[in-house]
Formats: C-alpha cells, structure tokens, sequence
C-alpha cells in the first residue's frame, strides 16, 4: 500500500504525526504533496515575508524528505475549491490509496478538507485526518456542561490536568529512509505568484527545521528561567521568537512543550520561567479552540455579538498615521515600525498597539487585524484574532472596556530607558530616557527640531470617547 501525506501547516520531517502515521503501515512507501493557493491564500491577507519564509521552508523540507526516498510533489492551484479533485489526480497519477494530513481549524480550511474527505472516499480509497497542530485537539477538554470553554483559566487548568494525566506526549522521530520509489520531488518554484520574492523583511527568518530547533533549544538553555522577567521588555531577546515556525509548523508545539516540561522539573505549573511559557503555549491552544467552538470569529465578527453595535470611527488618516508608525506616541510608533522591517512584533507591543488603535483611536479591530496579518511573519488567524480581539474588549477573556492602557506609562515601565524606540525611531535617538517617551512634553523649541509629530489624539480624551462607546452599547 502506497499513502500520500499531503503537507499544509506542517512543514517538518521530524514529530509529524501524518507523516509517522503513513510511514509505519505504507509498505509501498509515502509521497508528500503542498498545494500552493495564490488567490486564496491573498483573500486570507497572507504576508509576504509569511509566504517568503513557507517558500524556503519548502526547499529544505523537501530535501529533508528526499534524504528518506519521500518525493516532494507541488501542485499549484488558485483556490482551496480546486484542491480536491487535484488531490485525487495526484493519488491516482501515484497509485495511492490512502490519503494522511494533519488537522486544520479554520473554516475555509475545515470545508476544503471536508470537500476533499469526501471526494477522496467517494473514490474508494481511505483518509485519515490525524491531530498535530496542537496537543489536544479543539474540544478535548470541555466545561463542566459540555461546552467550549470562552475563559482562558479554567480551560488551562483542564488542559493541564488532561495532558498530565495522560503524560506529556513525547516528540515522534521523522520516518526513516524507504526504498526508492521512482518518482522524482518537484522543483520549489522561485516565486509564488502575487507575493514578492525575497522581502527585505526576511533576512531575519532563516528558514527551516533546524533554524526552529536551534532557536528552541537556544531559548531553553539561555531564556526560559528568566522569561518571566524579561518577557514583557521589547528591547531585550527575553522571548523565543518560535511564531514565524510554529505558524508554518517547522516545529511542533509537542516539542516545545516537552522541552518545555523537562526544563520546569517534569511539571507543567508553578510560577517560574518555564511554566509561564508553558501558559503562553496554552494561550495558543486556547485561541485554536476558540475557532472551532465558536466559528464565527472566523469570519470577521466579533466574539461578543452586542460589541458589533460599537460606533468605531472611520478615521482613515488616523488609521494611515498609525500604519505608517506616525502617531505622536513613540512607543507605538517604533512597535509599528518593527513589524514593517522584521514582519515580526514584541508581544507587549502588539498589546499596546492594537488597544491603541481600538480605544485611543475608537478604530475598528478589524482593520487593525487586517493590517497584522498583511504584515505579519507569524500571521496566524487563531492567535491574531484573539489577540485584537482581546485588546478590543469584543473578544473571549477580553480586557474590561474600561481599562486602558496609557501608552506613555507603558513606554515608561517596559522600555525603561528608551532604548527599544531608539532603534526604530531614530528621530527620537538624541533624547534623553525621560523625554524619549512624550517628545510632546518638551519646550517648544527644543520640540521643534525634531523631526517627528504631534500626537494625533489626547489620550485622556481618546480613553473618554472609547468608555462612551461602550457604555452607550450597554445601555442600549
Ligand atoms: C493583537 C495581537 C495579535 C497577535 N497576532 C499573532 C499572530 O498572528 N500569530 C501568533 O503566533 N501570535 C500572535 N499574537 C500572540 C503573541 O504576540 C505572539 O505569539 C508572540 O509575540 C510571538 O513571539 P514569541 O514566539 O517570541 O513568543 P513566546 O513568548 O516565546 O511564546 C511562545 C509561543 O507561545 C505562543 N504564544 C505566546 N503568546 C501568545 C498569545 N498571547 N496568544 C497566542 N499564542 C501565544 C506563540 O506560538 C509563541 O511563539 C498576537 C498577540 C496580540 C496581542
């Protein structure tokens, strides 16, 4: 028997479950396949630098699997509807007769793979849909009613005391090398269409299995015991920086929390370095659940129906200024600034923006999430759709809509001296570490040669104006 695993968010050779899964019972041997979806993967505001990063990823996951006689075919189609029937032509170009991939959760995702279940069925030959993505699959653990768990607390202590109780899934070694199957792996094409090539942004993404594992074992051997301390300062390497391959899955999150656990003593609580990064693995799970338990946030609206009734402002040049990194407020000026030139940003500061741009500014969250995934390395719709939605106060486990963040006292407490707007606002870099957070608060003169802007809304008022937003909404 002859199986095809078809490679998507999983771009790996080692603790792939699909690809281990095929291996074992494959006595014709495996051949992987990646469809690349230009239009499609454009409608889902898909970055550059993401698609930049998946491309390369591709050329080493494709020698990787070489290495083990696994031919790596490529199908381009323009959208997830045309997939299906490829699939099928390519089972039966092949002489496959059974079909392996991992789990996805969005909703184009589950309907494409649905479509392709049933068109690969329909052709008599078998499909398994395996669970890799995540630890414990969407719905795993439930509320005591039976639901899906919309509170982040009581769904990690379930999903601590289930992944215990059944022990902390080991990471599963890559497939070993079968015999030579005869049929050659496809080039990886030089561009994809619609995307640029080689974004300036992605000479800070060296792709690969092994970059990920080597980022990882860095972090757990230099950053863990300290990431408590350290996570939230953005002008220190305090994080691992695994989203970019996590979001194209050229690491599994079972390996990062197996390291993970070994580094916390065989546990996955307590308080330290180690378990907190645990706790933000579980935040990643969490957003993933929250897609399937509750699909519409999938499809632009919000978490909390009656926060659709916010009277966001248009405000496009508001919305431009902030784009841009013009606003007048250093610290997000300089956040905004690092995610055009690294297509990556500090989890503080996408906090502090995107509260920014739905309080301050009263926009609209879904232009900002948007923005993010256009710009965005790790884009990620489970985990960026929590996020804004998070900071909107429209979302599951939402921040209160009467708690602000004040950017300045932000800049102040997690960028101390400045020196993080520094590195990205060099207009600013001559100002000492008081004034480098509210260049507006200096003497007139001294204000105007510096080549940067006024604020473009009071904070007081803009907080004011949000409160009011929500408050009408309740009343209502
Ligand atoms: C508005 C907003 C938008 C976001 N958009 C994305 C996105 O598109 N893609 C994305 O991967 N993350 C997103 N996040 C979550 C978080 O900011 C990033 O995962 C984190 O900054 C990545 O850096 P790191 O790998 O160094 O994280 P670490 O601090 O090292 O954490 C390890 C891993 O845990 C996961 N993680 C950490 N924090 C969170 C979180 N709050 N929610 C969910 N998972 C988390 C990530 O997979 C991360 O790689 C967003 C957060 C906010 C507030």
């Amino acid at each position: 028997m002859r199986s095809l695993v078809w490679f998507r968010a999983d771009l790996r050779c080692a603790d792939h479950t699909a690809l281990h899964a095929a291996s074992r019972v494959s006595t014709r041997g495996v051949v992987a396949l990646f469809t690349i979806c230009p239009d499609q993967w454009r409608e889902h505001d898909w970055s550059d630098v993401r698609v930049d990063l998946l491309r390369r990823t591709l050329i080493d996951t494709s020698r990787s699997l070489w290495k083990r006689r696994i031919p790596l075919l490529i199908e381009t189609v323009d959208r997830f509807a045309d997939v299906p029937a490829r699939l099928l032509e390519v089972m039966r170009r092949h002489e496959c007769e059974a079909l392996y991939m991992n789990a996805e959760y969005e909703i184009n995702e589950r309907r494409r793979d649905d479509a392709a279940t049933t068109t690969v069925r329909g052709a008599g030959f078998a499909v398994h849909t395996c669970t890799d993505q995540v630890v414990l699959a969407p719905g795993a653990v439930q509320t005591g009613k039976g639901d899906f768990y919309s509170v982040f607390t009581p769904f990690r202590k379930s999903w601590i005391a289930r992944v215990e109780s059944g022990g902390v899934p080991a990471p599963l070694p890559a497939p070993k090398k079968q015999d030579d199957p005869g049929i050659a792996p496809d080039e990886v094409p030089e561009r994809i269409a619609g995307f640029e090539a080689d974004p300036p942004a992605a000479a800070h993404w060296p792709a690969g299995e092994r970059e990920a594992s080597k980022r990882l074992d860095r972090f757990i051997e230099h950053a863990i015991a300290d990431y408590k301390d350290r996570r939230d300062r953005p002008a220190v390497d305090g994080t691992s920086t695994l989203s970019p391959y996590l979001a194209i899955g050229a690491i599994s999150p079972r390996r990062c929390l197996h390291a993970a656990w070994r580094a916390n003593g065989e546990s996955l609580s307590g308080d330290g370095g180690a378990a907190t990064w645990i706790s933000e693995l579980v935040w990643r799970e969490f957003y993933r659940h929250v897609l399937v338990g509750f699909p519409r946030v999938c499809m632009h609206r919000a978490f909390r129906p009656e926060t659709e009734a916010v009277g966001w402002r248009e405000a496009d040049e508001d919305f431009e200024a902030w784009c841009a990194g013009r606003t007048g407020f250093p610290i997000v000026d300089a956040a905004m600034r690092q995610l055009h030139e690294t297509g990556w940003m500090h989890n503080r500061l996408r906090m502090i923006v995107s509260m920014f741009l739905t309080k301050d500014l009263l926009i609209d969250w879904r232009r900002g999430e948007r923005h993010f995934m256009r710009h965005l390395v790790d884009g990620d719709l489970a985990s960026n759709n929590g996020g804004w939605q998070w900071s909107a106060s429209t979302g599951t486990d939402a921040a209160p809509y009467f708690r602000i963040f004040n950017p300045f006292s932000q800049s102040r407490r997690f960028d101390p001296d400045g020196a993080f707007i520094r590195r990205y606002v060099p207009e600013l870099a001559s100002l000492d570490a008081k004034a480098i957070h509210d260049p507006s608060a200096l003497a007139p003169p001294e204000r105007s040669t510096l080549d940067y802007p006024a604020p473009i809304v009071d904070h007081a008022k803009g907080r004011a104006r949000a409160i009011k937003a929500f408050e009408r909404i309740r009343t209502a």
